[in-house]
């Protein structure tokens, strides 16, 4: 197979060609500060698509972006949220939902916990299998996290456990949690209904981290809009990007005004500045938005494209014995895991599959030879090398075979999240777990995704990945 001459990378942002136009408006008048006009439309734009029923079979598969065409089939779009989602859901709870703009989603999960009044002493009850930005706010607000493992249908918190952590907490220290998070990884939407059920049962809030999981859907209903609040990132490698920002959905106008205080120092409406609470500078940039804005004319296109790929993986995937496609229970993509009486949708963020640990690798033998000497994902160029090639705990040698026969084949891959409660940092963190994330640490690995991976593409993946097996 031809070798591509351009890494194939996990999942790169795509520029719709809109984004100049709003970035020069801001220049133009003078907005280049962390609020404006960009940041107010952006939100309201955010608003509009989180209220936004299922597109319909024939809107998505006209947004499918087939082969080579992607992404020059897209033209300029016009910004206008009431033209792109023009029939929000009837519903009053949707209704009342606000979203506040942020410099990341981290920050967004990091005020969560504030307007959540999580403090000192406290106990956040967290999903083990994510990345770090979804626990590192526990930590930042001096409380604990209480790590949960994941089910095995779509590696989300495991509701039966999650009971479980909050029965025993209450045992061990007599006081309840004070938040669920849960997450959507890799976009693929967990059991929400049975955890807000265990949720609303011990009267403890639920923050949605929908960072992986922008327009991921359950019973219809974008995710993030579920609990009392939803996390949604717009790093360099989510679904849509404003090279780094985040927004939180909000509840209603109240708290809205409330995350948008401690968003921006806590001050108090005073001619001079007054402070009676500790607040933080998380605002996103009124450029940065601009770069939203443009991004949300082609939200619709990317989604579909990431589902166009995870149905050509799943089906290319459905045909190697060994390997083994993660569909979680999308009813398109994995009837076969369809949850009873839920329809889970995806937005496919990363496309996985996991490796029979019997499945023989070439080059297997040599994994793990050296140390690397760079983190993963590259970190902006910052090199913290530790000189050891090992941890305690890492993907089985195949995995790391095939990653690095990838790679050499100018394809990017990547292990799954290391669960949280096997990070040394999180050692002394409570932890209920059932096997599942560490098994899945072990046999897994993210494909690339994005908008600029092509039909083509997938077939130099799969077949590099074929003609890698022993
Ligand atoms: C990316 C991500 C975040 C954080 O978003 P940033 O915008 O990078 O701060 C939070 N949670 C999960 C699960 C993520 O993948």
């Amino acid at each position: 197979m031809q070798r591509p001459d351009k890494r194939i990378i996990l999942c790169l942002a795509h520029m719709s060609g809109n984004e100049m136009k709003y970035i020069q408006e801001a220049f133009d008048q003078n907005w280049v500060v962390p609020l404006g006009p960009n940041v107010n439309k952006f939100e309201e734009e955010l608003k509009r698509f989180v209220s936004s029923p299922v597109p319909s079979k024939g809107a998505e598969e006209g947004n499918t972006l087939h082969a080579e065409a992607y992404p020059q089939s897209i033209g300029p779009h016009e910004s206008d949220p009431e033209k792109l989602w023009p029939h929000p859901i009837d519903d009053p709870h949707l209704k009342d939902k606000q979203v506040v703009a942020l410099a990341s989603g981290t920050s967004a999960v990091h005020l969560a916990l504030v307007a959540l009044g999580v403090g000192p002493g406290d106990e956040v009850v967290c999903q083990s299998f994510t990345f770090c930005a979804s626990s590192h706010p526990v930590v930042y607000q001096g409380a604990t996290p209480v790590f949960v493992d994941s089910e095995a249908d779509t590696w989300n918190m495991d509701p039966e456990l999650l009971e479980e952590a909050i029965r025993d907490r209450l045992a061990k220290t007599g006081k309840k949690p004070k938040a669920i998070i849960v997450v959507y990884l890799y976009g693929m939407p967990g059991k929400i209904a049975e955890i807000l059920d265990v949720a609303a049962r011990y009267g403890i809030p639920v923050i949605e981290d929908a960072a992986e999981g922008l327009g991921s859907r359950y019973d219809g209903r974008v995710c993030g809009t579920f609990g009392q609040y939803g996390v949604l990132s717009f790093n360099g490698n989510k679904m849509i990007t404003t090279s780094g920002g985040g927004a939180l959905i909000c509840p209603n106008e109240e708290m809205k005004n409330q995350v948008m205080f401690y968003a921006t120092q806590a001050r108090e409406a005073f001619p001079y500045y007054q402070h009676e609470k500790i607040g933080f500078n998380y605002r996103l940039s009124n450029i940065c938005a601009g770069i939203g804005r443009g991004q949300m004319t082609v939200l619709d296109e990317h989604i579909a494209h990431h589902r166009h790929l995870a149905k050509l993986y799943a089906e290319a995937f459905s045909k190697i014995d060994g390997v083994s496609y993660h569909g979680g229970g999308d009813v398109e993509v994995d009837p076969a895991h369809a949850p009873q009486g839920h329809e889970i949708r995806s937005n496919f963020w990363l496309n996985t599959i996991t490796l029979d640990p019997a499945l023989g690798v070439r080059g297997q033998e040599n994994a793990y030879a050296t140390a690397v000497k760079g983190a993963v994902g590259g970190a902006a160029g910052v090199v913290h090398q530790t000189g050891r090639a090992h941890t305690d705990l890492e993907p089985n040698t195949n995995v790391e075979a095939l990653r690095m026969a990838l790679d050499m084949a100018n394809v990017e891959s990547r292990p799954v999240w290391k669960p949280m409660h096997c990070q040394p940092v999180y050692k002394d963190a409570p932890a209920y777990t059932n096997g599942v994330s560490v098994s899945v640490f072990k046999r897994g690995l993210c494909l690339p995704s994005g908008p600029l991976v092509t039909e083509k593409d997938v077939d130099y993946i799969v077949g590099t990945i074929k003609d890698n097996i022993l």
